[in-house]
């Protein structure tokens, strides 16, 4: 491991100015930045704790919304009275995911900047665009079958590993950060990016910036949504894919529908369009069907992973079906309904 410098700020603005070090790296539950340092793929000079910091509150805001600190753990957040009654999806995403030791540790902000699973990433002896930017991709025609189906580029085909971030998407959260320049709110959809030739690149954060806070929106379905996660073993696993669904229902007619698919690209996948195939439709296998070819239509497999595709469109149809009928996937018993 490589010498480096410790601070722990107690004010949002000494931690800004420490992050301006170059190299500089956040320490909050330290759940994949630690593994990144024993396993010398990250070598920061300096490494900011913020474990200090004010940002472990839960509030319920003005607009029936709520803002989510970036210290707050997983755990704390999923079992949050109000986000088990409001945001059912991203509970049952927080608890799809790790274990509870992890999720005891792990914050909300620390979710959503974790690194990709990758196997080459994790081996500084492989060739790796994301982790030596211009050595080339070793997944690519290398030991690829949990990597992406969607949105890959010639330069990075590796997924995104969260489950939380999943239910984010569907929800559409907020992402508040701030940083050298001040404050500014990011979408969820345009927090994460996709690879193209720049796949070091995880995210639109700027140089310098801390992410404060997730903020949701008030929610209308906390009756009809599911997590569905397929993966090799019942827990403690990455998703080869995952389905998070929101369906808003009036008389058995989808007024609004949230889907978006993990384990699949770079980023949590949503698709605004075959969204809109759904609303205004009863709930009926060959509408989810067709919902699932458009989403899929673009998809790649890269050889080992080509098993994902149908895996998918299964998956999206049986997380419709599941969210449609108000019978969420179990994340107690873990197995697939
Ligand atoms: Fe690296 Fe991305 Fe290729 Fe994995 S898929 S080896 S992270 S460039």
């Amino acid at each position: 491991m490589n010498r480096f410098d410790y601070v722990r700020p107690h004010t949002i603005s000494d931690a800004i100015k420490a992050l301006a070090t170059p190299a500089s790296r956040v320490l909050a539950g330290g759940t994949n930045l630690v593994d990144l340092m024993k396993y010398d793929v990250d070598r920061p000079d300096c490494v900011v704790d913020i474990n200090r910091l004010p940002l472990r509150e839960i509030s319920e805001m003005a607009d029936g919304g709520l803002r989510i600190g970036a210290l707050v753990s997983n755990s704390d957040l999923a079992w949050h009275a109000t986000v088990q009654a409001r945001y059912p999806l991203l509970a049952s995403a927080i608890l799809a995911g790790a274990s509870p030791q992890l999720r005891n540790a792990a914050t909300t902000g620390g979710n959503l900047l974790q690194r990709t699973r990758c196997y080459y990433f994790y081996d500084p002896s492989t060739a790796c665009n994301k982790r030596d930017p211009g050595t080339g991709c070793s997944a690519i025609g290398g030991v690829n079958r949990i990597h992406a189906i969607l949105g890959a580029s010639a330069d990075c085909i590796a997924v995104h590993p969260s489950d939380m971030c999943v239910a984010l998407a569907a929800i559409g959260a907020v992402v508040e950060v701030e940083g050298p320049n001040g404050k500014r709110s990011i979408p969820f959809h345009d927090f994460h990016r996709l690879p193209g030739s720049e796949p070091q690149r995880d995210n639109t954060m700027r140089e310098g910036e801390l992410i404060t806070g997730v903020v949701l929106p008030p929610a209308d379905f906390g009756a009809h949504y599911t997590y569905l996660k397929i993966r090799d073993r019942l827990s403690y696993a990455f998703a080869l894919v995952s389905v998070a669904v929101g369906l808003t229902l009036k008389a058995d007619t989808i007024e609004d529908a949230r889907v978006a698919l993990g384990g699949v690209a770079h980023k949590p996948w949503r698709d605004d369009a075959a969204e809109a195939i759904l609303k205004g439709q009863k709930p009926a296998t060959p509408l989810f069907r067709q919902f699932a070819d458009q989403v899929l239509a673009e998809a790649k497999g890269q050889g080992e992973n080509d098993f994902k595709i149908e895996l998918a469109r299964r998956a999206i149809v049986r997380a419709l079906h599941q969210a449609a009928a108000g019978t969420p996937q179990d994340q107690s018993n873990k197995s697939v309904q």
